[in-house]
């Protein structure tokens, strides 16, 4: 029996990723559902080389161009509209694995629909966790889903830990090492990056990525976003990680163990290498990706991340640390400002500044419910979007 999978976010960096996994194990699994928003044309292509039997797109505009293309290309797939359906395809009873690859606070809700129906989770989306990692992780732990990290340092540390899922002090874990590139701006002072143009912020040395993540690479957001996620799915706090960086991108992570042990797992950067081990796990299937040759690579370094000029690292290590609903804040304030930076509307060293302002302008609380979580991230929104509209070029 094949597996049937649902992806969000197919038209993604991720979603291209894991279809070309999938497209060399077609005996293992086939596609039940692929969603996308905007690229209509590479989901067209999509739904025609993988026959899923449902293509998801949010507005009604976009459903009725696929659905014309489709029917001319003769094909099946069934098109569904809007963010329900969205859902729908996450816990449908005929689907077993979800790759959560939505970028965003978008994602939070269809992910949460495929932990709640006790799915395998392939968790790209670390926005979801980092808004709402209380609910998500009590919501794994009553369904049963299985939840797999997709994020290239989050897959190395899984493959890091021992199996059984006990405690990191109950496993002889001291420390967990974030691997961190440094993203394109490495080496240059806050100064350096007041005028950093948006094609320079989403050029990252090693990664092709999405330009939302491209540009949280580049202020080191993303490190703190994986910060709070690896805390959720480590179940660790804080001061048990510390963020290396590591501009190789080979190391993609390290766990450190009390005998002085330490285990990395490296590979070359290409995310399919994680997308595979997710999707196999507990086995190992080809992922395309070349063999690592350390003689190519020949050196590997190692420095301390330099939170003076990328502030947005410290951001996110204080909302860690202050939990409740800051998670939440940072992360919506953060899409709005890297928006914002898209647009052309604010310099990049701005970006910081409205995360900055929008935590230091919130009172916390603690989530207790999705709609909760939902409230924060809309009061954020408005109060960075506010915010920007006084600071703008
Ligand atoms: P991307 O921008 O390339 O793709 C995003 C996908 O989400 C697209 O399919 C898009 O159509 C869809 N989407 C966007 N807005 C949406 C909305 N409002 N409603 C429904 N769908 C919407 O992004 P990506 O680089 O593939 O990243 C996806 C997620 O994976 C992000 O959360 C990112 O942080 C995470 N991630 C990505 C990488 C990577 O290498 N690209 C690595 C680690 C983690
Ligand atoms: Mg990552």
């Amino acid at each position: 029996m094949r597996q049937k999978i649902t992806i969000l976010g197919a038209t993604g960096s991720i979603g291209v990723n894991t279809l070309d996994v999938i497209s060399r194990h077609t005996d293992k699994y086939s596609v039940f559902a692929l969603s996308g928003h905007q690229k209509i044309n590479l989901l067209t292509i999509q739904c025609i080389e993988h026959s899923p039997r449902y293509a998801v797109v949010i507005d009604p505009e976009s459903a009725s161009i696929l659905r014309a293309k489709l029917q001319e290309a003769g094909s099946d797939t069934e098109v569904l509209c809007g963010v329900d359906a969205l859902s729908d395809v996450s816990s449908h009873n005929d689907v077993d694995i979800v790759m959560a690859a939505i970028v965003g606070a978008a994602g939070l809700v269809p992910t949460l629909s495929a932990v709640n129906a006790g799915k395998k989770i392939l968790l790209a989306n670390k926005e979801a966790l980092v808004m709402a990692g209380g609910l998500f992780m009590q919501a794994v732990k009553v369904s049963g889903a299985v939840l797999l990290p997709v994020d290239s340092e989050h897959n190395a540390i899984f493959q890091c830990l021992p199996g059984a899922s006990q405690g990191l002090s109950e496993s002889g874990v001291v420390r967990l090492l974030l691997s961190a590139s440094g993203g394109p701006f490495r080496g240059l002072t806050a100064e350096q990056m007041i005028d950093v143009t948006v094609e320079q912020a989403v050029a990252h040395p090693n990664w092709s990525m999405g330009r939302k993540i491209s540009v949280d690479s580049a202020t080191l957001m993303n490190k703190g976003l994986e910060l709070i996620e690896a805390c959720w799915l480590f179940d660790a706090s804080p001061d048990q990680i510390d963020v290396i960086v590591h501009p190789q991108s080979i190391v993609h992570s390290l766990v450190q163990y009390a005998d002085g042990s330490v285990i990395a797992q490296l590979g070359n950067p290409d995310m399919r290498t994680p997308i595979a081990h997710a999707l196999a796990w507990p086995e190992r299937i080809d992922s395309g990706v070349a063999e690592l040759d350390l003689f190519d690579i020949a050196r590997l370094d190692f420095t301390r991340p330099d939170l003076e000029s990328f502030p947005c690292l410290s951001l996110a290590s204080d909302a860690a640390r202050a939990g409740m609903d800051a998670p939440a804040v940072l992360n919506a304030s953060n899409e709005i400002a890297v928006q914002a930076f898209l647009d052309r509307r604010i310099g990049f060293t701005q970006i910081a500044a409205v995360v900055k302002e929008t935590l230091s302008a919130s009172i916390f609380n603690e989530p207790e419910s999705l709609a909760a979580v939902q409230e924060s991230d809309s009061k954020a929104r408005s109060y960075a979007a506010s915010f920007i509209l006084k600071i703008e070029r």
